[in-house]
């Protein structure tokens, strides 16, 4: 098994009561440190992907590997576990809790890999000034910006330092400034070694991604890759 492969996805299919098949016998493999975009139309299958790439969910058929991990092999109190230390997640409603401020929304993200209170608060105001947000720490999300939000959302989902951050339509509420922040933030932490995966229906957002992954009917129909310098 390559340690190097965070996602592998072999033979992937995903049926849904009813007799939808979101997903037809997809087969797709992610290096560490690669960024990719999957993209395609509404009822593509891009959620369903997402849902199973982030172990939210089971195949009907086939096999996920999540940074060498078999999925079906592992109990559920395992895969939470997978998820909390090596999954961070990105929506395209923020899912940022308004009662409290965008340091402690942040440092939220560290409560399920045990970490004390203190270091979570600490890691948190780090996280926040990675993304360009060290003067908002102690604003509630509601007095923040929709990009802003976002940011706090992106902080939130890497102060775990997660081997892979999956975002499912990140930019979908930003005007286009804050979007190409955002992206511009997912691009510095993939730089930084951190795989990421973005789920989009925007063309320029796919386009901007070294290698593009075309969903349509539930299978992948295209899989770019720019031209640009190969890995050794
Ligand atoms: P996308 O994210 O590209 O819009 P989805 O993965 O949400 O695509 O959906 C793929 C297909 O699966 C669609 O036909 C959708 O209606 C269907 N689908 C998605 N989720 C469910 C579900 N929970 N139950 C039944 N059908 C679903």
């Amino acid at each position: 098994m390559n340690p190097d492969v965070v996602i592998e996805l072999l033979g992937v299919t995903m049926e849904y009561p009813g007799g939808v098949h979101a997903l037809r016998a997809v087969d797709l493999r992610v290096e560490a440190g690669e960024l990719v975009a999957i993209a395609g139309p509404s009822g593509s299958g891009k959620s369903t992907l997402l849902h199973l790439i982030g172990t939210l969910d089971r195949p009907t058929a086939g096999t996920v590997r999540i940074a060498g991990h078999d999925v079906a092999a592992l109990t559920d109190r395992e895969l939470s576990a997978l998820r909390a230390r090596r999954i961070g997640f990105v929506f395209q409603q923020f899912h940022l809790a308004d009662g409290v401020s965008a340091l402690d929304n942040v440092a939220d993200g560290l409560l399920y890999a045990g970490v004390p209170r203190r270091e979570r608060r600490e890691r948190a105001a780090e996280a926040l000034k990675r993304v360009g947000l060290g003067h908002r720490v102690t604003h509630r999300p509601s007095r923040l910006s929709g990009g802003e939000r976002q940011r706090v959302a992106v902080a939130r989902a890497v102060v775990g330092e997660p081997a892979l951050l999956l975002a499912d339509e990140p930019t979908g509420n930003l005007d286009t400034g804050s979007g190409a922040e955002v992206l511009s933030i997912l691009r510095e932490l993939n730089a930084a070694g951190t795989t990421v995966a973005i789920i989009t229906h925007d063309h320029d957002v796919a386009e901007a991604a070294p290698r593009r992954i075309r969903l349509r009917d539930g299978r992948v129909v295209a899989d770019e890759i720019s031209n640009v310098a190969v890995r050794a």
